[in-house]
C-alpha cells in the first residue's frame, strides 16, 4: 500500500466513506483509515436530494436503491395535547417539482455499498483506531495501532463525537445534553405508509416514523431517557401496544419488531470547523440530534464540499492542507451546520419548554407553513438543501 497521499480521512462511518469517494473521484490520492462500520447497525437515514446525488456519482447508489424507500411527503401533526392544537400539515414532494425529497436508506447497508466501491477506488485501510496525529509543517502523519504510518497534507476528522483528528488541531466544542433519549427500531405493518414520513409532535419529543420498502417503516421515539429506558426493555407485545396508542390509527396492526436500541439525545459544535491540516467531517464538526433528518445529510456535504476545495487546490498546484483551503471549508460549511444546529435545537427546546407563548410561536409558524404555499416551498426547498452550500457534487 501506498502511503503517502493527498488526504487521509480518519474514521470508516458512511460520512468518511463517503467523503474518500468523493475525493477519489475527484482524482485526489485518498486512504480511509479505520474500522469497518456495524452492517447490522438496525437504524435507517432519510437521505435528501443532494445526498443521493452524491452516492450515485461516487458510485454507491445502485446497490442501495433497492433497499430504500422514496420519501414523497412529510407530515406533521400536533401531540403535545395543548388547548390551541396547530394544524396538521403535509409537505409533498411534488409541491417543489420533485416525485420525492429523498429516499430513507438502511444505515447498515450504505456503509457495506460505500465499502465495496471504496475497496476499488482507494487505499481503504482497516485498523482498529488511528493512535496519533502528528501536524506538521507541510503535511500531518497518521500512526493506527498497528503501527502502520502514513503521511498527507490534507487529514479528514470523520472520527465521530470523540474526534482524535480535531484535539490534533487543538479545535475546541461547545457541548451540551438534553433530557432526552431516542428508542430506535424497525418494525413492519398492515396498512401501506404510501411514502409518507410522519412526525408527531409531543412534549417530550418527536415521534417519527419513516417509510421503508414494502409495508414497514422505521421508528425514532424521543422521550425522557427514563420513558426511553422503560420503553426499549418492554416486551414486543408491550412496546406495541404502546406504539399504537400513537401510530396505530395511521398504520394498523404493528409486528416484526427489530432489537430496541436507545440513542441519549445531545448536541455539540467544533468552534473552527478546519485549521491546523484537519478539516472536521460529520459529528466531529457537529452532532445534531435525530430531529428532522439532517445530521448525515450534512456531514456529507460536508464531505463533499472539503473534496471540491482540495481537488481545486490540487488541480491548482497548490498545498490541498494549506491554511486557505480551510478557511474557506469554514466559510463554506459554518452557515449550514449553524443554521441546522439551531434550527434543531430550538425546534426540539420549544416542544420541552413549559411556556404558552413559546407554544404559540411554534403554532403560529405551523399555521403559516400551512396556509402560505411560497414559505412552505421555500422551508421544503432549504429543508432538504441548503441553497448557499450544496457542493458541486451534489447538483443533479
Ligand atoms: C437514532 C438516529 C437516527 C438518525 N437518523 C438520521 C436521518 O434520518 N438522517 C440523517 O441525515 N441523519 C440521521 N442521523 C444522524 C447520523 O446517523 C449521524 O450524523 C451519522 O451517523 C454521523 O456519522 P459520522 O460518520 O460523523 O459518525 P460515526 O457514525 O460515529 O462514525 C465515526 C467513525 O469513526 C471511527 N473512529 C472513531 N475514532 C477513531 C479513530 N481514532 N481512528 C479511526 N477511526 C475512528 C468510528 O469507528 C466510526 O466508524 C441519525 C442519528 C441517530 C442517532
Amino acid at each position: 500500500m501506498d502511503k503517502d497521499y493527498q488526504a487521509i480521512v480518519v474514521g470508516a462511518g458512511p460520512a468518511g466513506l463517503a467523503a474518500g469517494l468523493a475525493f477519489a473521484h475527484l482524482g485526489l490520492r485518498a486512504a480511509v483509515v479505520g474500522p469497518v462500520s456495524d452492517p447490522n447497525d438496525g437504524r435507517t437515514a432519510a437521505l435528501f436530494e443532494g445526498s443521493i446525488e452524491l452516492l450515485r456519482r461516487i458510485g454507491a447508489w445502485d446497490n442501495l436503491k433497492d433497499h430504500s424507500e422514496p420519501l414523497k411527503a412529510i407530515r406533521l401533526i400536533d401531540a403535545t395535547g395543548g388547548l390551541l392544537r396547530a394544524p396538521e400539515v403535509t409537505f409533498w414532494a411534488h409541491e417543489i417539482g420533485l416525485d420525492a425529497f429523498g429516499y430513507n436508506v438502511p444505515t447498515g447497508g450504505l456503509t457495506v455499498a460505500l465499502e465495496s466501491v471504496a475497496a476499488g477506488r482507494l487505499s481503504r485501510l482497516q485498523s482498529a483506531g488511528v493512535e496519533r496525529i502528528d501536524i506538521e509543517a507541510t503535511s500531518a502523519r497518521v500512526v493506527t495501532r498497528e503501527g502502520v504510518v502514513l503521511t498527507a497534507p490534507l487529514i479528514a476528522g470523520a472520527d465521530g463525537r470523540n474526534s482524535l483528528a480535531r484535539q490534533a488541531a487543538h479545535i475546541e466544542t461547545q457541548r451540551w445534553a438534553y433530557p432526552q433519549a431516542a428508542v430506535v427500531a424497525t418494525f413492519s405493518h398492515s396498512r401501506d405508509h404510501q411514502g409518507i414520513s410522519t412526525e408527531l409532535h409531543r412534549r417530550c419529543g418527536p415521534l417519527t416514523v419513516v417509510p421503508m420498502p414494502g409495508r414497514a417503516s422505521s421508528l425514532v421515539w424521543v422521550d425522557t431517557p427514563e420513558e426511553a429506558a422503560r420503553l426499549a426493555a418492554l416486551s414486543d407485545d408491550a412496546f406495541n401496544s404502546a406504539l399504537k396508542a400513537h401510530v396505530g390509527g395511521l398504520l394498523g396492526t404493528m409486528r416484526d419488531f427489530s432489537p430496541r436500541r436507545v440513542f441519549p439525545l445531545s448536541g455539540q459544535t467544533a468552534t473552527v470547523l478546519g485549521r491546523n491540516r484537519v478539516g472536521l467531517i460529520g459529528e466531529s464538526g457537529h452532532i445534531i440530534p435525530p430531529i428532522g433528518a439532517q445530521g448525515l445529510n450534512l456531514s456529507l456535504r460536508d464531505g463533499a464540499t472539503l473534496a471540491e476545495l482540495a481537488a481545486d487546490a490540487a488541480a491548482a498546484g497548490k498545498d490541498p492542507g494549506a491554511g486557505d483551503v480551510l478557511a474557506a471549508y469554514e466559510a463554506q460549511r459554518r452557515r449550514d451546520v449553524s443554521a441546522r444546529v439551531w434550527t434543531i435545537d430550538l425546534m426540539n427546546r420549544s416542544l420541552l419548554s413549559e411556556y404558552l407563548p413559546v407554544h404559540l410561536a411554534r403554532g403560529a409558524g405551523i399555521v403559516a407553513l400551512k396556509a402560505i404555499g411560497p414559505l412552505r416551498h421555500l422551508v421544503m426547498r432549504e429543508g432538504i438543501s441548503p441553497s448557499f452550500a450544496t457542493p458541486r457534487l451534489m447538483h443533479p
